[in-house]
């Protein structure tokens, strides 16, 4: 016997989700915050730690950090649910709906973890392009796939990862009135745009509301997410979640977060300035392309080949996100928005490679 035999076909079919190790100086390939966590937040989270008992379980409600969110959104406490990380929750809100024959919808590109949980749990991805030219959102044809094909799930990520595309409102509304699915909005950048779907759970009761703490907040590391929906739906949903799925400390630090957002906050209004400034000087360079963004990161396509972008970045010791692989990305490449010297770092190893290429 081969235990290999034994693995489900439809794992072994997959790519494995990894990302390779490499030297660097400046991190620019995971849309992490780059200020960090600010260290006077981490000192009173390290305070509150020091007299928490290690040996308890962690409050199976997630009082604390749960009170504090429906305060932060405006929501009853039952319409949340907190995990470990927003990937948690993505895999219970799919565990909790796909079964083997089911279909789901992605509009791609888009975040790569939604493919593999609905391959893995027996679904049939459906795969709808987004627009070309411009990573719009084709909202006629995810409503043609959804007529034709009965999706049980759509996920809609706005603004979209790694594209940086906002969808609009009213695109958004219309797949949830029309598509018979139940949708999943997926707002891991909304503090990084103009939008915030939590008024749409007042309207509907086919959507859940996915968020995290890993980007704004600046919290990657402590590893916290929650999801938004119709209390109903959600009590549902947290039936297939492990109790205990976020450890103490881990709420404790995220409290601390919400406690004292208006910090946070700061550095999201500068990011979204260097955002803005970024692109302009991206659009600068001869023979790179980068497209408008709402995010904290910025996709680009390039008149050269886009491994000779990376490892000329690399070797000015910068690392940025190869996305070339995914659909309808080839020479396509993603970079985090950084400090003003970071983003700076970058630009000058940049200008340097198209000066290069342009002499020739
Ligand atoms: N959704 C999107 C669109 C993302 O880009 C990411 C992280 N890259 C996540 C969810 C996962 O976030 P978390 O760190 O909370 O698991």
């Amino acid at each position: 016997m081969n235990a290999l035999d034994l693995i489900k076909e439809q794992v072994r079919n997959l790519e494995p989700y990894s990302l390779r190790d490499y030297e660097y100086d400046i991190k620019l390939n995971q849309n992490e915050n780059p200020f960090g966590f600010p260290p006077e937040l981490a000192k009173k989270a390290w305070e509150r730690m020091r007299t928490m008992d290690l040996a308890r379980y962690p409050d199976f409600h997630l009082t604390q950090i749960t009170r504090r969110l429906a305060n932060h959104v405006r929501m009853e406490r039952e319409g949340l649910l907190v995990g470990n990380g927003s990937n948690e929750l993505i895999q219970v809100t799919l565990m909790t709906l796909l079964s083997s024959g089911d279909r789901f919808l992605l509009p791609v590109p888009t975040f790569a973890l939604y493919r593999p949980i609905g391959v893995i749990l027996g679904a049939e991805p459906i795969r709808v392009d987004l627009n070309r030219e411009d990573f719009s959102l084709p909202t006629d044809r995810v409503l043609a796939a959804a007529r034709e094909k009965s999706p049980k799930v759509i996920v809609l990520c706005s603004p979209n990862n790694p594209t940086g595309v906002p969808y609009p409102e009213a695109d958004v509304r219309r797949i949830i009135e029309e598509s018979g699915a139940l949708v999943i909005l997926d707002e891991a950048y909304y503090q990084f745009s103009d939008q915030d779907f939590r008024p749409l759970l007042d309207d509907y009761d086919n959507v859940v509301i996915m968020r995290t703490f890993s980007k704004a907040m600046a919290l990657a590391g402590a590893r916290v997410g929650y999801l938004m929906g119709r209390p109903p739906l959600v009590e549902q949903i947290a039936k297939a979640k492990l109790p205990y799925g976020l450890n103490v400390m881990s709420e404790a630090i995220a409290s601390v977060a919400l406690d004292n957002y208006d910090l946070l906050e700061g550095h999201v209004q500068e990011l979204r300035a260097f955002r803005d400034q970024l692109y302009q000087e991206l659009c600068r360079i001869p023979g790179v392309h980068p497209y408008p963004s709402q995010s904290n990161f910025i996709l680009m396509r390039f008149d050269w080949p886009q491994d000779e972008v990376f490892e000329h970045v690399l070797a000015d010791g910068i690392i940025i996100r190869d996305v070339s692989k995914a659909p309808m990305l080839e020479g396509h490449l993603r970079v985090s928005v950084g400090t003003r010297q970071e983003n700076q770092a970058f630009l000058r190893s940049l200008r340097t490679l198209a000066e290069r290429k342009g002499a020739r």
